[in-house]
């Protein structure tokens, strides 16, 4: 008789837990990327009152534009949505630590939280290789939550440079 192995605890992360669903959207809008060739990167914009205000995905190729990061996508949709550039009270949700253009757009529209997945060792300026949101330097400090579904964030990236190599 053979008794079946317990499950792997799952320990609970209030902090993280919060944010896992709307990552799986952020992961869902990063997947509309791969159509055009484009690295799959995700990124949502949720207003003060917790709605969808701006989306994006990564349209480097699609558009040609090396500014047309997934956040900077998204944050455009989100300021055209609230009629403003400040975008105070405002989460973004993106799969992958942003870089430094996004941190710094981050910061101008003062988005009040960033949550992100996947971490960047090469270029995340979010507390990898430069910390843009934290730096005390700055006018602007949003909230930062990284990690949410982090492995599931970078196994979309895997997945897509292995396909492309
Ligand atoms: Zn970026």
């Amino acid at each position: 008789m053979q008794i079946a192995p317990l499950p792997a605890p799952v320990r609970p992360d209030p902090v993280r837990d919060r944010w896992t669903d709307a990552m799986r959207l952020a992961i869902d809008e990063a997947a509309l990327a791969t159509a055009t060739g484009d690295v799959p990167v995700g990124a949502l914009v949720f207003g003060p009152d917790g709605t969808v205000i701006g989306r994006g995905h990564n349209e480097r190729e699609a558009v040609g534009d090396p500014t047309a990061h997934a956040e900077v996508v998204a944050i455009r949709q989100a300021a055209a949505a609230l009629g403003e550039w400040r975008l105070a009270g405002c989460t973004l949700v993106v799969t992958l630590e942003p870089c430094t253009m996004c941190a710094g757009a981050i910061v101008l529209a003062r988005v009040g939280r960033v949550v992100y997945g996947a971490y960047d060792d090469k270029a995340g300026a979010a507390g990898s290789l430069l910390d843009v949101l934290r730096d005390p330097r700055l006018n602007h400090r949003p909230e930062v939550i990284h990690g949410v579904l982090a492995t599931p964030c970078a196994d979309q990236l895997r997945t897509f440079f292995d396909a492309h190599r």
